[in-house]
């Protein structure tokens, strides 16, 4: 572990899943906003590690824009303005970072079962159902909780919340 800026991590790559994402999808535009708290301290973390679970999150959040854009336009609905919302804060024990959508959501039958290993709703062979059950053992592994708020059809917040 080493003591780390947080919001630095967090833009490189947000920033980074974001490009690949744009040169993959140019149909979809997603609008990326961070909301990082200048007043952050740093915390001790895994820099790479606490990376994928951040890289997981942001690609997620991505896929969920994409998925709600495609059923509005099966239902001839062009209004969607895909958002995802990066954000940090300090609490009173440590830090909290959140990654908030305005993609497909989690419909309630499935939250429980989405932080389980392999467990995934993409076709078969596009997605490994790792991402989350990884993103919560090392969060745990760190002393962390991870949060999820989800309406089907309005979107996810996930939150990491980590202690100083
Ligand atoms: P994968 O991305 O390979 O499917 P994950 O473990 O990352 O595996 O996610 C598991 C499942 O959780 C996804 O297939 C999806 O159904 C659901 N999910 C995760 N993040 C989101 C999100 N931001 N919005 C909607 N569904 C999500
Ligand atoms: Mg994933």
């Amino acid at each position: 572990k080493e003591l780390t800026d947080i919001n630095k991590l967090i833009s490189e790559i947000t920033q980074l899943a974001y490009r690949n994402h744009q040169a993959k999808d140019q149909s979809l535009e997603v609008n990326l906003n961070f909301m990082l708290d200048p007043g952050l301290p740093q915390v001790e973390v895994i820099p790479s590690d606490l990376g994928k679970v951040i890289l997981n999150l942001v690609n997620n959040a991505l896929y969920a824009c994409g998925e709600k854009a495609t059923l509005l336009q099966t239902q001839g609905d062009g209004g969607y303005k895909p958002e995802i919302i990066v954000s940090t804060n300090k609490t009173s024990s440590g830090i909290e970072i959140s990654i908030k959508d305005n993609g497909i959501g989690i419909p309630e039958a499935i939250k429980d079962k989405i932080f389980q290993p392999f467990f995934t709703t993409k076709p078969t062979g596009s997605g490994t159902g790792l991402g989350l059950s990884l993103s919560y053992d090392i969060v745990k592994a760190h002393g962390g909780e991870l949060g999820l708020e989800s309406k089907e059809g309005e979107g996810s917040i996930f939150r990491v919340i980590l202690q100083g």
